[in-house]
């Protein structure tokens, strides 16, 4: 079967990683690729931040990829680490938490009990070790990896976004996918069934094609062509735009291995750091600021002087169908949140594994069956209609003061599961139970973080809740214990400054004898 994928950012080429492993271990390749990249339309550039879904995938779904694995990725793409997510003054200003990618180990029970206890005693973020290599400046990577007291971390990375496409381009290339060089001008569909028969190029070339991916990102060339409609979720979330820089490090900057994402007048900026410097943006609501404005408050809040390299405007959203006819989208074609929890190259790479694990079929007839295209896109919207809470979530603070957080508090208009864990923290603890069950949920897991640092989870609470499960008695001894245990735990880890460095020496002496221990 023909598939072409137009769009040549991260999502096309991400999408075209996948169908290249679908070609392995078969005498004849099933499925013919090609990718459509634009000279003229540049990519959004702005991407840089993961979930650990993205280790799962280099550590091993897409493994059998020659080339594609996590030393290639740290040596390639500025790579860092992501211990998690640094939120500063979201409840408050002078209001901090810690969101960790890592889960507490009871993070399945009825209650959490870790969490719990740490959130009562201290802080939530005292029940899982990140919280402490963060503090400490580490990466997740041990010093002795056969130290039996050491525990496995949750992690993600920061990239740059332009390396990451260059180098997912080079392996999907080196694995038999097909380039095509071009802008799409035009587009013909089938007057008998509606699906798109073909693309027509800049300069009069026409490409034709069993199946499609649209990775045009807002573009959404080939989505638009099908008709498929858009879902808007700016009633919920309440910013649609973002300016974005970049900040050179200065020498001897200590690389910190978590995001942060600091609460503004009016959004919210980020700071992620690379190997060389930091990405940022501000996401701001433009009916509360101008552009203009936007930047001075950014100027004054950092004391940089700041040059952006662009303002992108958004409507937060998905399609109502991802797959319609023959065009699945992908990447922001397909939808886009604002970038908190980083949620779009996340949901990239969970629709890819469903979709080539579960729907794809080199039988054509098969591939298209309703019943088919139907479970692929109830599993999308579930996925996306949960990370519009998980975003929301963080909006649910006691801030009131600066127009756009009046909005915010007082007319945003809730999503139902938010207002289900509202309902739920009247008298009990959730956990992962109260969440839906899927293939890339976020769940109680990342959930907890945002609703204890945003101070909804109150102590009355959480002590009926260690009543019910019989946890109250021993949760002193218990607290004490972990803060005790993490703590000493950190001393087998490296500091993530000298692990980056280690990584950029080795690639400057053209990349031999380099190992990364875990
Ligand atoms: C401000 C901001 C911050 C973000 N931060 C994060 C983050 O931290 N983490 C995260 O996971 N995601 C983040 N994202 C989303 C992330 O950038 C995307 O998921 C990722 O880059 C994939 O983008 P894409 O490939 O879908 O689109 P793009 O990068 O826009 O690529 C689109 C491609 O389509 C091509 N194209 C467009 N029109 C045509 C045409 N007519 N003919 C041919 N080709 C065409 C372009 O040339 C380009 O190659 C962020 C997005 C924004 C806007």
């Amino acid at each position: 079967m023909k598939i072409v994928i137009a769009g040549g950012g991260t999502a096309g080429w991400l999408s075209a990683l996948f169908l290249a492993k679908q070609n392995l271990h078969r005498d004849e390749p099933a499925y013919d690729v090609t990718v459509i990249e634009s000279e003229d339309i540049p990519i959004i550039g702005a991407g840089e931040g993961s979930t650990g879904i993205l280790q799962k995938i280099l550590l091993s779904t897409l493994t059998e990829l020659e080339g594609f694995n996590e030393q290639e990725f740290f040596q390639n793409c500025n790579t860092t680490f992501k211990l998690g997510i640094d939120c500063i003054d979201w409840n408050g200003v002078g209001d901090r938490f810690f969101e960790s990618l890592q889960q507490s180990q009871t993070s399945d029970w009825p209650i959490d009990r870790d969490f719990a206890i740490c959130t009562k005693y201290g802080v939530s973020g005292d029940s899982v070790l990140n919280k402490y290599l963060w503090e400490k400046n580490l990466s997740p990577f041990m010093k002795d990896a056969n130290n039996e007291a050491a525990y496995q971390t949750g992690y993600a990375y920061h990239f740059d976004a332009h390396k990451v496409g260059e180098w997912f381009k080079k392996i999907a290339l080196e694995n038999g996918i097909k380039l095509q060089t071009g802008t799409i001008t035009d587009t013909n569909l089938n007057p008998n069934n509606g699906e798109l028969q073909k693309v027509i190029l800049k300069d009069g070339t026409e490409i034709q094609s069993d199946f499609w991916i649209d990775c045009t990102g807002f573009n959404r060339v080939l989505s638009n062509a099908v008709g498929s409609e858009w879902v808007s979720y700016s009633e919920y979330l309440p910013v649609n735009s973002a300016l974005v820089y970049t900040h050179q490090f200065e020498e001897d900057e200590i690389i910190s291995p978590v995001t942060t994402a600091w609460a503004m007048p009016n959004g919210w900026m980020w700071q992620i750091p690379t190997q060389e410097r930091y990405g940022c943006g501000y996401c701001y609501s433009d009916k509360f600021v101008s552009e203009e404005q936007a930047l001075k408050e950014l100027q004054e809040v950092t004391g940089r002087k700041i040059t952006p390299l662009r303002n992108i405007k958004f409507d937060s959203g998905r399609l109502k169908e991802v797959w319609k006819k023959n065009v699945l989208s992908i990447g922001l074609s397909s939808s886009f949140l604002e970038p908190l929890e980083a949620t779009s190259i996340h949901s990239s790479i969970i629709q890819l594994v469903q979709f080539t694990q579960h729907h794809l079929s080199p039988y054509k007839e098969d591939m298209m069956r309703e019943s088919n295209i139907k479970a692929n896109n109830e599993h999308f919207n579930m996925m996306l209609d949960e990370f519009r809470a998980l975003i929301q979530i963080h909006y649910i603070t006691k801030r009131n003061d600066t127009p756009f957080w009046k909005y915010v508090h007082n007319d945003l208009k809730r999503d139902p599961l938010v207002e289900k864990l509202l309902e739920i923290l009247e008298y009990r603890v959730p956990n992962a139970y109260d969440f839906p069950h899927y293939n890339g949920s976020a769940s109680w897991g990342v959930f907890c973080w945002i609703l204890a640092g945003n101070g909804l989870i109150s102590e009355e609470v959480i002590d009926k809740s260690l009543h019910t499960h019989a946890f109250y008695k021993e949760s002193e001894k218990v607290y004490k214990h972990m803060v005790k245990q993490y703590g000493f735990d950190t001393r087998n880890y490296f500091p993530h400054t000298d692990f980056i460095n280690w990584v950029k020496e080795f690639v400057k002496n053209g990349g031999k004898d380099f190992e990364i221990k875990k």
